[in-house]
């Protein structure tokens, strides 16, 4: 079960939606220059799917997104909180923020709306920069992924 070190609600992680976003840690990407290097450490609370759907989201009321951010060290677990949130709710959207440069097998791309790769690249700058190597793609309900990126830059 992955852990999480914090919560927030932000409009910046997802564009035009409210989102409840939760930090994973034990990040095992190890990023040159990442932001947060303690999320590289295996601390916080293990997240159980129940508390994530009876508890964290009915206490965010007004969140339009749960935007899950990390968990590389274990996308199954990424993809079992996609579906659940799915099941739950069924209007809420889901985003994941995965920090590897390809997209992992081990999820089901239909538990997701949008969906963030690429490692964090100190020359290249994150989304907001206009020579990022990391993409922002939307997932359009036949899987396929539509790139926004350019929506963090405007
Ligand atoms: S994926 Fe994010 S948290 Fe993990 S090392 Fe890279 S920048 Fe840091």
């Amino acid at each position: 079960m992955l852990k999480y070190v914090d919560t927030a609600v932000t409009f910046a992680e997802v564009p035009y939606e409210i989102s409840l976003c939760i930090n994973f840690s034990y990040c095992p990407c190890h990023c040159h220059g990442c932001h947060s290097s303690y999320l590289a450490e295996d601390i916080g609370k293990e997240l159980s799917i129940h508390f994530l759907t009876e508890q964290l989201i009915p206490s965010n009321y007004g969140i339009s997104c749960v935007c899950l951010m990390g968990g590389d060290i274990n996308p199954i677990d990424i993809n079992s909180y996609a579906a659940a949130i799915k099941k739950a709710n069924p209007t809420l959207k889901v985003a994941w923020y995965s920090g590897r440069d390809e997209l992992s097998p081990a999820i089901n791309i239909l538990n997701f709306d949008f969906i963030k790769i690429g490692h964090y690249n100190e020359q290249l700058g994150p989304l907001q920069s206009p020579s990022t190597n990391q993409r922002f793609y939307m997932v359009e309900n036949t899987g396929q992924l539509i790139d926004k990126t350019i929506a963090f830059q405007n």
